[in-house]
């Protein structure tokens, strides 16, 4: 008897899954896309050198990416992780792609990743692919955008990197 309750509790947790839709989904993974950037762009894209000869992507970098990336993915509201200019006295320089970035997605319950690739030094194209697919929860009062933080402790998950 016990047993069986402890069943009966365990099918109930995939109620969203099965009743009413409650999600936003959209197959993206693996999509690729691509944006150009034009010199007015990169004009607002200054390169910061650190004394350790880092180089990462400042001024309006984020600002641009996220308007661009809106034409290949409307959905998802991202947040960028990494950030990595090829260094000046790289020895692979000749093979080396200039710029490496990531973003996820803000929501906690859509494990979008996007990446993005420069090839050459001030390239006139960013290619952007995408690991995993949209899921957003469409409940009222959980979509908002401006909630993020209030739920991402009830729905916290391990983002791998
Ligand atoms: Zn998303």
């Amino acid at each position: 008897m016990l047993q069986e309750y402890a069943m009966d509790s365990d099918s109930s947790d995939d109620d969203g899954e099965n009743g009413k839709e409650k999600y936003f989904r959209q197959n993206i993974d693996g999509a690729t896309a691509r944006f150009k950037l034009t010199k007015e762009e990169w004009e607002r894209i200054p390169i910061k050198t650190f004394p350790s000869g880092g180089r990462l992507l400042s001024g309006d970098w984020t600002r641009i990416f996220l308007s661009k990336v809106k034409e290949s993915n409307p959905w998802c509201s991202l947040r960028f992780k990494n950030n990595h200019v090829r260094s000046e006295n790289s020895r692979k320089i000749h093979s080396a792609v200039f710029f490496r970035g990531g973003a996820e997605c803000k929501r906690p319950e859509c494990n979008v990743k996007v990446r993005f690739v420069i090839r050459k030094e001030k390239g006139k194209h960013v290619d952007v692919t995408y690991v995993g697919d949209v899921c957003h929860n469409s409940q009222p009062g959980v979509n908002d955008v401006t909630s993020d933080d209030k739920t991402i402790n009830r729905f916290r998950r391990n983002y791998s990197t």
